[in-house]
């Protein structure tokens, strides 16, 4: 899962890959603390384990909608339509039903905090 938070200095937001499916598991990987450089200025932020937030990956559905369409026209020209209106649904239902599985992780991440003295 890919963990965004805000840069002290000049407030851009900044990403990290962790394994950890919530913060108990961050806070186990990390401590307390992230300790990341701002890639856009280059402070060294910390921030506190409760502060950092997961969002779903945006390019699941902008891959997925794209890929669907190109798919979608394929089908048009090569099958027959009454076939197609069956098909284009799931196409365009398996990427936002991957995205739903992404945003429904990611808000399970930031429904919990964990105590950090
Ligand atoms: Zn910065």
């Amino acid at each position: 899962m890919r963990l965004y938070f805000y840069c002290s200095s000049c407030q851009e937001e900044n990403s990290f890959k962790t394994k950890a499916k919530d913060r108990f598991d961050l806070q186990k990987e990390r401590g307390n603390f992230i300790n990341e450089r701002c890639r856009n200025c280059g402070t060294v932020v910390k921030r506190r384990i409760n502060r950092v937030h997961a969002k779903p990956n945006k390019w699941l559905l902008i891959i997925g909608g794209l890929g669907g369409t190109f798919i979608a026209l394929m089908l048009i020209f090569f099958l027959p339509l009454f076939i197609t209106v069956f098909i284009i649904p799931a196409v365009f239902g398996i990427p936002f039903i991957a995205w739903r599985a992404e945003d429904k992780k990611a808000s399970a991440f930031n429904k919990v905090m964990v105590s950090d003295g």
